[in-house]
Order: structure tokens, then sequence, then C-alpha cells
């Protein structure tokens, strides 16, 4: 009866709703059960650290209305989540103890916070944020806060830190690194990012660990290495740990998230996939297995995992791409950079525009951009054809006239 167990889908996030959205529009006919931990509708996270706090209760997030699982018959199981995978048996076991068979299994848990590990974390007034209910949580603390400590000075950790700023607090950016963005961007593209945050007021202290939060109960003091600053409310987003201990427990290959193949099936078992920040997979961009979180990542897997169970099968090629807003500042990646790639940082034709351009021996890999999104899709465009541009290419000029030049030849040719 294998044929009858259809695809179960476990996570109701971006990914997850890819899938099954997915399949439904390329004819799948068999069952699709989606088991979603959240009680709320499969939602868009990115608005959470942008918006939520400034309309805390107004903010629709969710990806679509419930009329669209009925109308397509996808059995949405809100607010039930998956404790274990029973491989042998091809089956799934929920926290109410149902079992629930599957001829294909998609694992598009996501990931989860990276706990703060310093005294006084618990406290009151300390929030990470991931979720729908956090970012309210957190919306209704800055109708208060005075004093904001955001520890990390990752995506998120920048975008609140504007949030609060936007909102009438202090704030203030503990940054264990030597820099912000350490991960994501170039230290070429780091140093005018943080003089802008700087400028419009954020307190950035970089090479600086949080040592305890400290306060009667509820947080009002953050000790660092360096001093101690007034908070009432304290948001840290230190990165992200892929939720992959079902897959682990249940035996199949894990390493900082799912292992997946070239069509993102699990390594071990080919009738298991995993897609969006879970996953760990061979991309033609990078070297190695990657990781990627971001909404074009978890957008382009469901697709993909959708397409191949419906009869379409393909492997995982999509370019990367990512975005941030900081307050007024719009970052735009295309491309994935290492950390040896050159970079070659380009002024727009306005003051606000900047771009870098990041070369691997002479050849053009990715491109980060601040409130250039034409020079960023000219980037996605060209990278995404794959059509080779040279360091020389770009002497003088942009990535967009270079895109026009380029068309314009073919046209003459
Ligand atoms: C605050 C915030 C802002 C962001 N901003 C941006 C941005 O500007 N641009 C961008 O590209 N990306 C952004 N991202 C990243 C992007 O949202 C993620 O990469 C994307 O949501 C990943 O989709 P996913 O489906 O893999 O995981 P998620 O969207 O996290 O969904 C996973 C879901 O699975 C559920 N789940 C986990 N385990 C189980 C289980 N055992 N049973 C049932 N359900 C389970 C979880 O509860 C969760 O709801 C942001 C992320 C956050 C948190």
């Amino acid at each position: 009866m294998t044929s009858m167990a259809g695809v179960v889908v476990v996570g109701g996030g971006q990914a997850a709703f890819s899938v099954v959205s997915t399949l439904r529009a390329s004819g799948y006919a068999a069952p699709v059960t989606v088991f979603a931990a959240e009680p709320h509708l499969p939602y868009q996270r990115p608005p959470l650290s942008k918006k939520a706090h400034t309309e805390p209760e107004g903010l629709r997030v969710e990806l679509v209305p419930e009329s669209f699982y009925r109308e397509r018959n996808i059995d949405l199981r809100l607010g039930d989540d998956v404790v274990a995978l029973d491989t042998a048996a091809a089956t799934v076991v929920t926290r109410t103890g149902a079992r629930v068979p599957y001829a294909h299994l998609v694992l598009a848990t996501g990931a989860r916070n990276r706990p703060l590990p310093v005294p006084g974390a618990e406290l009151d007034g300390v929030h990470a944020l991931r979720s729908l209910d956090d970012a309210l949580t957190i919306g209704r603390a800055l109708t208060t806060a005075r004093d904001v400590v955001v520890v990390g000075g990752g995506f998120i950790g920048l975008e609140l830190a504007r949030v609060a700023l936007a909102r009438g607090a202090r704030v203030t950016v503990v940054e264990l690194a030597d820099r912000l963005l350490s991960r994501a961007v170039s230290r070429e593209l780091e140093l005018p990012l943080r003089e802008r945050h700087e400028h419009a007021g954020v307190r950035v202290l970089t090479g600086t660990g949080v040592r305890a939060l400290e306060g009667p109960g509820r947080v009002d003091r953050v000790v660092t290495d360096r001093e101690v600053l007034a908070a009432d409310l304290v948001v840290y987003g230190i990165g992200a740990i892929p939720r992959d201990d079902l897959a682990r427990e249940a035996g199949l290959a894990v390493d900082d998230g799912v292992v997946v193949d070239e069509q993102l099936r699990s390594v071990t078992d080919p009738r298991i996939s995993a897609v969006g920040d879970c996953a760990r997979h061979p991309h033609p961009h990078a070297e190695g297995l990657v990781r990627l979180e971001s909404v074009q990542n978890a957008i382009d897997q469901g697709t993909l995992v959708g397409r191949r169970i419906a009869g379409s099968p393909a492997s995982y090629e999509s370019l990367p791409w990512f975005w941030s807003d900081q307050g007024d500042l719009r970052l735009q990646i295309a491309g994935l950079r290492s950390p040896a790639d050159e970079v070659r940082l380009v002024p727009g034709d306005s003051p606000e525009r900047l771009a870098g351009y990041a070369f691997r021996d002479g050849l053009l890999v990715a491109v980060e951009t601040l409130n250039w999104p034409a020079e960023h899709l000219a980037a996605r465009r060209l990278l995404e054809r794959r059509t080779p541009v040279l360091a020389g290419d770009l002497a003088g000029t942009t990535l967009g006239a270079l895109a026009r030049a380029r068309r314009a030849a073919e046209v003459r040719a």
C-alpha cells in the first residue's frame, strides 16, 4: 500500500510550503501531509526582524490562506510535531503517538537559534528571534524599552538594532568577532556598512564578549569584556543550528545538517529528502557541501524536490542570493563568496550605492551591494547564466553597464 502512503513533510515553514505547493502544481495526486510544530499557518520569517516591531498587531506573514491547503487536499497538521522516524517501516511517529506511513518523506525542519551560553540568559527581558511568537513578544517589549543591547552583529542582530533605534531606544550591538557580519559579508563592504549604522546612531562594540546578563529577575545590565551596559531589553542572534536531530536519531548521515546528494535525497535513504535550512548539500557554486539559510534556498530546494517526486528529477544548481534590510540599508548578495576571494569595492552613481565584486582566480563569483538593487539584479543574471566575468571586464564599469553592452553586442551579431 506504499503508493497510498504519499508524501509526508515534516516542518511547516517556507521550504515545506514550497514542496507541497509544487507537488500539487505538478499534478501529484497521492496524499500529502504536513506536520508543523508551530500553531500558525506556514509563514515567511524575513518580516519578523524588519517589520514585526513596527506593526506588531497587524502583521500578516502567512504565505497563503488556509483555503489554499484545503482546496488542494493538503492535510496540514498544525501544532503536531514529529518526534521520531522509523525508516525501516517508512513511518513517522508524532507527539500524540500516531504512526503515519510515507512513500516519500521530506525533512523541512529548519533551524533553531544557538543559545546564549552566559549566566543570566534566562532572565526576563532576554529574547532570541526565530518565530512569529518571538517577534510579537519583542515587538511588545520595544514599546517601552529605552536601552536595548543586541548580542551578535549578524543579519538578524543588525536588523533588530535598526528597528529598536527607529522606536527611539538607545541601541548597542555587542559582537565577539572583530567585525560585523563576519560569516556573510566581505571585510571591504563591512566597513562602510558599519559606518552607516554608527552614523544612524547605533553603538557598535566589536571584539567584545558578553560575560553575563544581570538583574533582579529581569535583566537590567549586560556585563561585557570591556564595560557594563545598561539594558532593559536584550535580544541575541548568534547563529542558528540545523534541526537535524530526527535524522540523526534515525541513523541518517548528518553533518551540521542532513547530508543529501545533488537531488537533495538523503545519502543514506533515497526515500527521504531534506530541504531548506536543515539540509547540507553539494552545490556547483561551492567547494564541498554547504548549508544555506535563505528564503531563495528554501523555495528553490522545495520546488526541486516537489518536482522530482512528481516525476521530473533535476540537480540543485540555483544561484544563491540573499537580502537583508537594516534600517535604510538594503544589503543584497548574489553568489557564494569564500574568505580567500579578492573583493573590489566600487561606488555607485549616487553616494548611498556601493558594490563589492568578489573574484576567485580572476573570475567573478559573488557580488555584494548596498542600496543598489539594479546592480544586484544584473549580478544575478550574469552569475545565473554562468557567463564568465573577468576582473578586467569590470575595470571602470559596473555589472549593469557590462550586461547592457553584452546584450547590445549579441543583438548586433
Ligand atoms: C528573523 C529572521 C529573519 C530572516 N530574514 C531573512 C531575509 O531577510 N532574507 C532571507 O533570504 N532569509 C531570511 N531569513 C532566513 C529564512 O527565513 C530561512 O532561511 C527560511 O525560513 C528557511 O525555511 P525552512 O522551511 O527551511 O525553515 P523554517 O522556515 O524555519 O521552517 C521550519 C519549520 O519546521 C518546524 N519543525 C521543526 N521540527 C519539526 C518537527 N519535528 N515536527 C514538525 N515541525 C517541525 C519548525 O517549527 C518551523 O516552523 C530569516 C530568518 C529569520 C529567523
